[in-house]
């Protein structure tokens, strides 16, 4: 076989196994392990590690992706100075990911403002840079979903869907009283992923009055918390909204520099 055909032969094997990027990378590799007189070895490898690292790239976009994640800001972002109720040691502890490992809920409760989203935005950013399957979502999304499922006989397909992310963000449970289907649809999914997938769940609702997003139902209420709370870390988060605290910050900068003019 002459060199020609045995180099389109081998592209033609990239192609067929879809190894687009080593493909590209075959003329500029094969003419370096002349030149540099590589190894089988040192050549094979160098090929493959060009494959590997665009599949990982692709791969962590794509998780990115699918992640929905609100907003760009991690864990590095957030001021623990601003806000003395959370705790630093447990932030970074939770920030080794070992939480989902085990299944454990990560609870996060305070007023408006107060950093919940951040944070629970900032542990999805940390769980996809460790490639690991995240979604977010907020309880009025998950129940507009679960309401078009059920009208579109999709049920449980969409149930899957829930199941299906090593971490769940459910933002903002509480604001909105949910009806009973979403209700019921919210109990589902925290029942299924029980002891199988964590849930980082923000709430403005001290856990005591957890029935009122259950339409009073304490039946309801209880039986999710206890699935909620069996394994989990509670974070009750309370002081200033952060928002607050830095429209303050301006206002006395304005009231400081119009005084002093
Ligand atoms: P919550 O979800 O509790 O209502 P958010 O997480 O949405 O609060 O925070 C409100 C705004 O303030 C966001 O823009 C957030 O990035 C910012 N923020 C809140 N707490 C902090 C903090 N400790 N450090 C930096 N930014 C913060
Ligand atoms: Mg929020």
């Amino acid at each position: 076989m002459s060199e020609h055909s045995r180099y389109q032969e081998l592209r033609a094997h990239l192609a067929f196994l879809r190894m687009t990027a080593a493909a590209e990378a075959l003329p500029a590799a094969l003419d370096e392990a002349k030149a540099a007189n590589l190894s089988h070895q040192d050549f094979l490898e160098r090929l493959l590690s060009v494959e590997v690292e665009a599949v990982d790239e692709r791969r962590r976009a794509s998780l990115a992706r699918f992640a929905s994640l609100p907003s760009p800001f991690t864990l590095a972002d957030f001021d623990f100075s601003a806000q003395p109720s959370v705790d630093k040691k447990m932030i970074d502890e939770l920030a080794t990911l070992r939480f989902i490992e085990d299944a454990t809920n990560v609870l996060l409760i305070g007023p408006p403002g107060v950093g919940k989203t951040m944070l629970a935005v900032g542990l999805g950013h940390a769980a996809v840079a460790a490639g690991m399957r995240t979604y977010y979502t907020t309880a009025a999304e998950l129940a507009a979903r679960c309401h078009r499922a059920a009208l579109e006989g999709r049920w449980a397909t969409t149930m899957r869907f829930y199941a299906g992310p090593r971490l769940l963000i459910i933002d903002e449970v509480g604001y909105l009283p949910l009806p009973a289907e979403a209700a019921a649809a919210l109990f589902q999914v925290v029942s299924q992923r029980y002891l199988k997938g964590s849930i980082a769940l923000t709430t403005n609702l001290g856990i005591a009055s957890w029935g009122k997003v259950f339409n009073d139902d304490p039946m309801v209420a209880g039986a999710m918390l206890d699935r909620l709370l069996h394994r989990s870390v509670v974070l009750n988060i309370d002081g200033d909204s952060y928002r607050m605290r830095s429209h303050r910050a301006r206002a006395e900068a304005t009231r400081k520099a119009v005084a002093g003019s």
